[in-house]
């Protein structure tokens, strides 16, 4: 049995391996691994596409998120609110800086934070608010800007999941005051190994991650390595063959985000009837670009198992595999357990969290293996007996 796959990366790549490999070969025989023009014009490129004044490229989405916060001097004694649904690079660079991770709820229809409980968690403390644009949907910016004004917050945009997603005809990454972006090789700009990269229009705040990236090194005359440090800083450089790979990717991603999108609305349209799952939303106002396509399903009557858990293992079964993101929200993870949240605090992302799935979605999936995964649900929901004959029975609607 031929399976579909959460993402297939090859198909991506059989689009432009020529271009790919004839640029890496070129890197290879150059003896110029580190540095130089091969990354700084990806940095250009990076800042032109995204809309921003500068870019720094780093060597992975974590790091940039860990030298965003340094960059704004948020540290010890510091909070930083943020979602509790998403992979935990977010809050791990808070606890990273010595700062505390407030948690807020999320927002049930697009999973990102709910704006709205945003202010009632801010303390005189609290120094920024990481909003991550889960999936490729992005969070209302205008809105969450507002707050952030207000109460005189920084905001440092998570684009990992969101590389090219907008908010009112602005890029994420543009908005906030600085924007971090992973290009772990599944995100929808990825490379072929780890890379990330920070977007502000703020010229110390770029000055100052260039120093951080690089063991707080001064360089002079742009280039000279001088070996002043004035800063403690990491190792954190994109390394010349990602971001030779990057550049040539970056001129596909408008491409292969439209065929995300493309692929997201075939399912719309597949899926409309099957109303015992829940289809993600986009919100108006927003492009979404669809790193994730995240159903919900309502639990089983029986109760021993989530009905989400059964409907996985059943697509598996026929060959489709789909993933889960996330199964555990971040304030009830073991490593949090001194903050001391309890079960039922945050109701919507603990809910959430048993409901979710994502379906194979990426650049090149094809109508037919679209047709496979909404024919099994629609299959699994409208003729099974036992669990999802009474779970039928109840007519659930989701929201
Ligand atoms: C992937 C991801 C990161 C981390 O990026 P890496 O490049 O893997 O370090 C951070 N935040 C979110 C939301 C992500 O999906």
């Amino acid at each position: 049995m031929k399976q579909i796959p959460p993402v297939d990366l090859t198909r991506q790549h059989q689009v432009i391996s020529l271009e790919i490999e004839a640029k890496v070969l070129e890197i290879l025989r150059s003896g110029k691994y580190i540095g130089g023009a091969t990354v700084t014009d990806f940095e250009t490129q990076f800042a032109k596409y995204i809309g921003t004044d500068y870019c720094v490229a780093s060597n992975s989405g974590t790091d940039a998120l860990y030298m965003a916060l340094r960059a704004l001097d948020i540290g010890e004694g510091d909070e930083v609110i943020t979602t509790p649904f998403t992979f935990i690079a977010t809050s791990e660079v808070i606890v990273r800086v010595g700062a505390k991770p407030v948690f807020v709820d999320i927002d049930a229809d697009t999973f990102n934070l709910d704006l709205a409980k945003i202010p009632a968690a801010i303390t005189e403390k609290t120094k920024a608010i990481i909003p991550v644009h889960l999936f490729g949907q992005p969070v209302d910016m205008n809105q969450l800007m507002a707050i952030a004004n207000k109460y005189n917050l920084y905001v440092i945009e998570d684009c990992a999941q969101a590389t090219g997603a907008t908010w009112n005809n602005q890029k994420v990454g543009s908005i906030g005051h600085v924007g971090c972006f992973s290009f772990f090789p599944t995100k929808n700009l990825g490379g072929c190994g780890d890379g990330g990269a920070l977007t502000t229009n703020d010229a110390t705040v770029a000055n100052k991650i260039k120093l951080l990236r690089e063991h707080g090194l001064v360089r002079e005359a742009g280039t000279k390595v001088t070996y002043r440090h004035d800063l403690t800083g990491l190792n954190s450089r994109l390394d010349a063959l990602q971001a030779a790979i990057l550049s040539i990717k970056l001129q596909y991603l408008d491409t292969w985000n439209q065929q995300r999108q493309e692929a997201a609305s075939y399912y719309q349209q597949l899926l409309e009837n099957v109303t015992d799952i829940k289809l993600p939303s986009a919100l108006s106002g927003g492009v979404n670009v669809w790193n994730q396509y995240t159903i919900r399903v309502k639990d089983s009557p029986e109760g021993t198992e989530f009905a989400r858990d059964t409907l996985r293992h059943k697509l598996q079964q026929q060959g489709i595999i789909s993933m889960i993101y996330y199964p555990l929200p971040l304030h009830l993870q073991p490593v949090y357990q001194h903050l001391n949240y309890q079960r039922g605090t945050l109701p919507i992302v603990e809910q959430a969290a048993e409901e979710v799935l994502s379906l194979p979605i990426f650049p090149g999936i094809t109508l037919e293996e679209q047709q496979q995964v909404a024919y099994c649900l629609k299959d699994l929901f409208l003729t099974s007996e036992g669990v999802w004959g009474s779970y039928k029975s109840r007519s659930l609607s989701v929201g």
